[in-house]
C-alpha cells in the first residue's frame, strides 16, 4: 500500500472532493481513513476517531459489523450486478418486501436507484407523469411546492425543489420552476417571537400557498420533522400532519424526502410515523444499506402506481432507470441492515442514547458562544452565534464550524459542520459512554475555538 504521504499527495495533485474549496483542501495534510470498527474510524496512522456523524449520516450500527458484511460476502459469491432492467434479482425482489412491510401503510411499490438525489429525482418524475397521463392526475398540475432551505440533493430536478441559496443560487437558470413556501418553520422561535404564535404563522403561511397553488401544483416536496442539511431545523408539532391534509384536501401529492432521517434517526424507523402521516411517496436512501452501499428506494402507493399502467402504446411507462439500480450487493447489505434492526432491538435501545444526549446537549446549552441546539432523535444542530443574547453570527470568513470540527479531531472524534451549525448525528449503534465522549469532544472544541 501507498504510505500516508504518497496517497496526500495524490489526494492534493489527482482528486477533486465534494462541496469542498481545494484551494483551501490542498494547504493542509488531509486524515486519510483506511479502515472502521464499530463506531470508530482508523486513519492510515493507525488514530482512532469516534464517527460523529456517522460517515455522513449514512452509518446506522457502526463499521465493519458481521452480520451485513457476511451478507454482502455471501451475496458476493452469488452474483455482484445483474440489471432490473428486463430481470429480477433475488435480493431487490426481497427487499422491497421487506421495505414494504416496515414503511407506512399504502406504500407499496418500491422503485430503486443509488443515491438520495436520485431517490428525490424519481418521485418528481413520477409525480409529475402522474398528473400529465393518470385519470385521477391532472396536466395543468405542473409545480412544485417545497420548503424554505429545503435540501433534497444535488442532481438538477432535485435543486430545483431545494431552498438552499449557497448550493443552488448559481443553477437557477438551469432549473424547473417550483413554488417555494417561504418561512414555514420555527428556526429559532424560542428567541423570537412566542412559540405559539410562531406556529399559527407557520401553519397559516403553508395553508395559503396550498390556497393560491394547490390547484396548480403537482406535488409538495418536504423532508419530515426535521430538515438535516439547512441545519437541524425542526418543524413544529403538528407541522407534518397539516401539511398532509392540506395536500389530501388540494389533491396535491405529498412526496416525504427521509432520505436523512430514516432509518430510526428521529427516534422511529421513518419520521412519518410521529405523526401517523402516510405520504404518497417516500424517498429513502443514507441509512437504507446501513452506511455500506449506495442504494436508494423511491416507495410509491398503488394509487400513483396504477397512473403508470396501460397498453405499452400508449406510453404511460415510467421511462427512468440508472444502470446500476437495485445492485444486488447493495440490496443484501440492506435486507441485513433490517435483520439487525430486529434482532437486536436497536430502535427500543436507542431511546436511552437519545435521553442521555439530550441530557448532555442541555449542558453545552450553556456555552458562551452556542445560541441554540436542535435536537430531534439522535440528529441534532449546535448553532454556534458570536452574540448569545443577540444571535449575531460569527463571520463567514472565520469558518467557526469547520475551525471547531478540525480541533475536535485533537480529541478523537470526527464531526461535520452546515456553516456554523456544529452536526452531531452518530451511529445508532453509539454506546453512552461514546456519547459522553462525542459531547465532551465537542464543548472543549467549541471553548477551545470560540472563547
Ligand atoms: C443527503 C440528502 C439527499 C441527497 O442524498 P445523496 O445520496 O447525497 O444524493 C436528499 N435529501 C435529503 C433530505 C438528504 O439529507
Amino acid at each position: 500500500m501507498s504510505t500516508t504521504q504518497e496517497l496526500q499527495h495524490i489526494d492534493r495533485t489527482n482528486v477533486w472532493h465534494p462541496f469542498t474549496q481545494m484551494a483551501e483542501w490542498v494547504q493542509n495534510d488531509q486524515l486519510i481513513i483506511e479502515s472502521g470498527k464499530d463506531n470508530w474510524l482508523i486513519d492510515t496512522e493507525g488514530n482512532r476517531y469516534l464517527d460523529g456523524v456517522s460517515s455522513l449520516w449514512t452509518n446506522v450500527h457502526g463499521h465493519c459489523v458481521l452480520e451485513i458484511d457476511k451478507a454482502v460476502q455471501e451475496q458476493l459469491t452469488k452474483i455482484a450486478h445483474t440489471t432490473m432492467l428486463g430481470l429480477a434479482s433475488v435480493p431487490a425482489t426481497e427487499l422491497a418486501k421487506r421495505l414494504v412491510d416496515i414503511l407506512p401503510d399504502g406504500l407499496t411499490r418500491v422503485f430503486y436507484s443509488d443515491s438520495g438525489s436520485t431517490a428525490v429525482e424519481v418521485a418528481l418524475k413520477i409525480a409529475f407523469q402522474f398528473q400529465q397521463q393518470a385519470e385521477k392526475g391532472d396536466p395543468n398540475r405542473t409545480k412544485f411546492i417545497s420548503m424554505q432551505n429545503a435540501y433534497h440533493g444535488d442532481t438538477i430536478g432535485s435543486v430545483a425543489v431545494g431552498g438552499m441559496d449557497l448550493f443552488h443560487a448559481t443553477y437557477k437558470h438551469l432549473l424547473f420552476q417550483g413554488e417555494k413556501v417561504t418561512t414555514p418553520y420555527c428556526y429559532r422561535c424560542p428567541f423570537g417571537k412566542e412559540k405559539a404564535n410562531c406556529n399559527r404563522d407557520c401553519f397559516q403561511h403553508v395553508e395559503d400557498v396550498l390556497e393560491q397553488h394547490g390547484s396548480t401544483a403537482a406535488a409538495f416536496v418536504i423532508e419530515p420533522l426535521v430538515q438535516g442539511a439547512a441545519g437541524q431545523i425542526m418543524h413544529p408539532e403538528g407541522y407534518l400532519t397539516h401539511v398532509r391534509d392540506l395536500c389530501t384536501r388540494h389533491n396535491v401529492i405529498l412526496i416525504a424526502d427521509e432520505v436523512a432521517v430514516g432509518f430510526g434517526k428521529t427516534g422511529t424507523m421513518f419520521a412519518c410515523e410521529q405523526e401517523n402521516v402516510t405520504p404518497d411517496i417516500i424517498c429513502l436512501a443514507k441509512g437504507i444499506s446501513a452506511g455500506y452501499l449506495p442504494l436508494a428506494a423511491t416507495v410509491a402507493s398503488e394509487e400513483i402506481y396504477n397512473g403508470f399502467l396501460g397498453k405499452h402504446e400508449e406510453f404511460k411507462t415510467f421511462f427512468h432507470g440508472h444502470t446500476y439500480t437495485g445492485n444486488p450487493l447493495a440490496c443484501a447489505a440492506a435486507i441485513a441492515n433490517l435483520d439487525y434492526f430486529e434482532d437486536n432491538n436497536v430502535m427500543e435501545k436507542l431511546q436511552p442514547k437519545i435521553a442521555h444526549l439530550q441530557n448532555r446537549l442541555a449542558t453545552m446549552l450553556e456555552l458562551e458562544h452556542v445560541g441554540e441546539i436542535r435536537n430531534h432523535g439522535i440528529m441534532t444542530g449546535i448553532e454556534l452565534v458570536q452574540n448569545k443574547e443577540t444571535k449575531e453570527p460569527f463571520e463567514t470568513a472565520t469558518k467557526i464550524g469547520h475551525k471547531v470540527c478540525i480541533e475536535a479531531r485533537k480529541h478523537g472524534v470526527i464531526i461535520r459542520n452546515l456553516g456554523d451549525v456544529v452536526v452531531l448525528m452518530p451511529p445508532l449503534s453509539i454506546t453512552l459512554s461514546e456519547i459522553d465522549l462525542l459531547c465532551n469532544a465537542t464543548t472543549e472544541a467549541i471553548k477551545a475555538v470560540t472563547e
